[in-house]
């Protein structure tokens, strides 16, 4: 079945989006790779390998007692050179667990389907398969897909909005595996009780479209929610509200608005795991910008280093002014093309400074496109002003927390303000200093 919905508020893109033909390519294993042991929202990994142990590939290589975690597997086999602090994303240091590979590739003996029977074998299987969120957000799977006690969702919401400019990942995820997906789908359903799953897509990708419908043509539990090329149609809160009018309130989860929700890449790679027992060794990247020689889709085992990506793509034809993981509006500009790849890694951006660069600012005029365009009904000028004034009390009244930092209000003002930048600002400084509620006096 297929439904049509009206968006909220947002932007108009160029789609940018040229290597959605270009089928996936694979990038030839590096001679060094790195795997950080944070990849995820939640408590990094220890490591479970040392300084010259042999590692196979699908082998645990870090993993924690902390619930919000999952395991992290070697993606190669060889020997570990050593396990040390790198300058990672985010300018963190972060443990890094450092492979030579062998020529070899051996595989961890006995990795085969994982039995489920249950729920809660089925959510051990999702935990042991090291899913987290691959569209971006890194959340672990099996935490996601257990939501707390007392709260059934019942609508499975699968994101393939991928709203994004240039990136094409999760649309050759469609293109290339679409009976995978269908299969994924119900089996969440089948094993989180979940009743109904609908999948957003943008109405920019017909042929993606016409697969999924295909492939689910026979399961009246999945409906085919298109949705008006827009962005930041895929993020989360927006989806859930564009698709079913419902709001998760701040601080809470999607499972409190009655919503699972799983990008459309991690619920195919689910069910490969439920079929191969082969834990998330490699990831889909769309590598596009004016100085790759070679855009396309490439699939890296994780922990190659960007700068082996590139190589594969005919290496780069410029001096970049920013290398982004992620997208143009959401994405992290790096520090090095020396960091790796990683599990949430869905592209690679190499900007020039037209694309890459950081205009100066002037002064607001009042011109009202930065509220216009916010998905959210935030105001960030109001943000923006009471930042620069350091007038931090204003901050309760503006609803700052409720920004998902998709970057629109700064994309749209004329005056180049740094919306965004101030608005993370402001989230920080309301996270170091609650305002503590008033204890009313009897
Ligand atoms: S878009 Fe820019 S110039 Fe216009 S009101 Fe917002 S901050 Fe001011
Ligand atoms: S205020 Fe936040 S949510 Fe609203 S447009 Fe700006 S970045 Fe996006």
């Amino acid at each position: 079945m297929i439904r049509r919905f009206k968006p909220v508020p947002g932007i108009h893109l160029a789609d940018r989006k040229g290597t959605e033909g270009c089928r996936t390519e694979t990038v030839p294993i590096p001679g060094q790779i790195l795997i950080p042991m944070v990849q995820h929202i939640g408590a990094a990994c220890v490591p479970t390998v040392k300084k010259g142990d042999a590692v196979l590939a699908g082998q645990v290589i870090g993993d924690s007692d902390a619930y919000v975690c999952a395991p992290i597997h070697a993606s190669v086999s060889g020997v570990v050179t050593a396990v040390e602090s790198m300058l990672c994303f985010g300018n963190r240091q972060v443990q890094t667990v450092i492979i030579r590979p062998d020529a070899d590739q051996r595989l961890l003996p006995g990795l085969s389907p994982p039995v489920v029977d249950s729920r809660e074998s089925f959510l051990k299987a999702v935990r042991a398969s090291g899913l987290t969120g691959l569209g971006g957000a890194g959340f672990p799977a099996h935490v996601k897909l257990n939501p707390p006690k007392g709260v059934q969702p019942d609508l499975l919401v699968i994101n393939a909005a991928e709203c994004e400019p240039f990136i094409t990942s999760d649309y050759r995820e469609c293109m290339e595996h679409p009976a995978r997906i269908v299969a994924g789908i119900q089996s969440v359903l089948k094993w989180t009780g979940v009743d109904k799953a609908i999948i957003g897509i943008e109405d920019n990708k017909p042929e993606a479209i016409a697969l999924l419908r295909e492939h689910a043509r026979d399961d009246d539990r999945i409906t085919l929610g298109v949705l008006k090329s827009q962005y930041p149609q895929g993020a989360e809160r927006v989806l859930i509200h564009t698709l079913t009018g419902r709001r998760v309130k701040t601080g809470k989860l999607p499972a409190d608005a009655g919503c699972l929700v799983m990008n459309v890449t991690s619920v195919s790679f689910l069910q490969s795991y439920l079929d191969t027992g082969m834990p998330l060794m490699k990831k889909r990247v769309t590598v596009d910008g004016p100085f790759v020689k070679k855009p396309g889709n490439m699939e890296v085992f994780i922990g190659t280093p960007l700068s082996d990506v590139f190589a594969a793509c005919g290496g780069l034809t410029g001096q970049p002014e920013k290398i982004l993981m992620g997208g143009p509006m959401m994405g992290v500009s790096m520090h090095s093309a020396d960091v790796p790849v990683i599990k949430n890694t869905n592209a690679l951006l190499v900007l020039d400074r037209q694309l890459g660069g950081m205009p100066a600012e002037s002064a607001c005029i009042r011109c009202g496109r930065c509220a216009r365009g916010c998905p959210m009904g935030l105001q960030p000028l109001d943000i923006n002003r009471a930042v620069v004034n350091r007038a931090w009390e204003e901050l309760p009244s503006y609803q700052a927390m409720d920004c998902i930092e998709c970057g629109s209000c700064s994309y749209v003002c004329p005056a180049n303000r740094y919306l965004v930048q101030s608005i993370r600002l402001a989230k920080d400084h309301i996270r170091r200093h609650p305002v503590k509620a008033e204890v009313k006096k009897a």
